[in-house]
């Protein structure tokens, strides 16, 4: 028995940056290759710290899905998750024992060799008459001074397209180093250029920064010979440049998160259903047999099934509350309040009213999960006094990069920054010194515990000390 964990990076802002991970993992767990597959975020619930503790199985394997090694990949993931090691990831990926369970962490995605097929394949889709005669291919990477890691893994890509023969030109360009896009006609010769952006996902630089910096009308663009330009600054002829989707959206992708699992997995004993997980979900279950008042939700059985819907439309008639009835339909009611405002955290008291779920017992954690991601397993450690708390100046400790300078923060300023934003969340701030007696595995609804700063306290930490509060949304 086995879990997958897909590990995003995710967004306070944007409710469309985990789009993509939820997608495969759907595409996954629809497979059924997994007996589990999970999501966790940087930016997003589950989080690093949480998401190890939600998973059911004790073989459990995790892919960051990047496109690229670097800082996220290298520093902080494996931070996040305590797995003990800092630095470039080797092939076979790293495997620690973490709370009983055998976590194995691997490369990127985005690194794995059938990467290739995957540009191939959406080269042939932007320009189905690719011939070795007259076609170019552009693999166009990010790139960053910072990081040789990221441009590498671009280059190697080329080169095995170069060695495959199906282009007369292979060529890489960056954004942000060189050999930049903006000079591409000065070294692409072909009249057919299929550009292919080597991006985990559709976004500012795919649909704006790209377009803007080439000169791209659309899907196809013809470029006119110019015949006012320097000599030799470009060909006398005109050349059509054949825009193609980011790489990190393709079906494909799908592949090489399976092939990068199995290399993961080798041949290793399969795992178990770990223990503390399964007990914590086997009481909830116990508990929603009868009622359970769990945050701002009311579970009931009804009719051999599991009914969810807001406590304060208890009492309201089903034909006047929208019905869900997939963990999937959970999702989209709670992503959003009912302001159509973005809730980065779940716990937050805004849930929106409106809505009921019917669900089998087999989705019902899923749909919880959805809901108030590792709310059940870690308020069910704490009701058994086994949750481990993280006091704010060892989480401040913990962070670097950006965030490194929230170590700056005052007492004051922790404390004043935290009732603000938690002020409007159902959790109680264990991490802070604050109590919490009964849970809602003894009948407290909200006596839900808050083990460590969430991200969105860390990020709003970071504008306080930087003095930026409150001049616009936290990143
Ligand atoms: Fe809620 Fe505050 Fe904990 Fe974040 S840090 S989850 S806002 S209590």
């Amino acid at each position: 028995m086995r879990s997958l964990v897909l590990i995003g990076h995710g967004s306070h802002l944007n409710p469309e940056s985990s789009a993509a991970v939820y997608a495969y993992a759907d595409l996954l767990r629809q497979r059924g290759l997994f007996d589990e597959v999970v999501e966790g975020y940087w930016k997003e619930e589950p989080s690093l710290r949480q998401v190890l503790k939600t998973v059911r199985y004790t073989d459990v394997t995790v892919i960051p899905m990047f496109i690229s090694e670097g800082y996220f990949t290298e520093t902080v993931i494996p931070r996040e998750l305590g797995l003990g090691h800092q630095g470039p990831v080797p092939p076979q990926g790293v495997a620690r024992v973490i709370g009983g369970r055998t976590v194995r962490y691997t490369l990127p995605y985005g690194v794995h060799p059938r990467m290739s097929e995957v540009i191939l394949a959406r080269a042939r889709e932007a320009y189905p008459a690719i011939n070795a005669d007259d076609t170019a291919l552009i693999v166009l990477g990010h790139g960053t001074t910072r990081n040789e890691n990221s441009s590498k893994i671009v280059h190697q890509n080329a080169e095995r397209l170069r060695e495959g023969g199906e282009f007369a030109e292979v060529h890489t360009f960056f954004l942000d180093q060189e050999p930049k896009v903006v000079g591409w006609r000065q070294q692409v010769k072909a009249k057919n250029v299929v550009l292919v952006p080597f991006f985990a996902s559709e976004g500012w630089h795919t649909l704006e920064t790209i377009p803007e910096d080439i000169g791209l009308t659309g899907e196809v663009t013809v470029f006119e010979s110019d015949l006012e330009a320097e000599p030799g600054s470009q060909p006398d002829y005109a050349q059509t440049v054949y825009y193609s989707k980011p790489v990190g959206t393709h079906p494909a992708i799908a592949e090489v998160i399976i092939q990068l699992a199995e290399d993961a997995h080798g041949a290793s004993a399969q795992g178990d259903v770990e223990r503390g997980h399964q007990e914590a979900w086997n009481a909830l279950l116990q508990l929603a047999s009868d009622t359970l008042r769990l945050g701002e939700v009311i579970v009931r059985p009804v009719e051999g099934m599991f009914e969810l819907r807001h406590a304060l439309d208890e009492g309201k008639a089903n034909e006047g509350l929208r019905t869900v009835v997939t963990p999937e339909g959970v999702g989209e009611q709670v992503r959003l309040d009912e302001r159509g405002e973005y809730r980065p955290v779940h716990t937050l008291r805004s849930l929106a009213r409106g809505w009921r779920a019917v669900l089998c017992e087999r989705d019902l954690p899923r749909a919880l999960h959805l809901l108030y991601p590792a709310v059940v397993e870690e308020s069910y450690a704490h009701h058994h006094h086994a949750l481990r708390c993280t006091p704010w100046a060892a989480t401040a400790r913990r962070q670097t990069g950006i965030y490194a300078k929230v170590q700056k923060a005052t007492p004051q300023q922790v404390e004043s920054v935290s009732n603000d934003v938690c002020g409007g969340c159902l959790k109680t701030r264990l991490w802070a010194g604050e109590a919490l007696h009964q849970t809602f595995f003894s009948g407290v609804p909200g006596g839900i515990p808050c083990a460590e700063a969430c991200t969105l306290l860390v990020a709003e930490m970071r504008e306080e000390v930087t003095g930026k509060r409150g001049q616009g949304a936290v990143a």
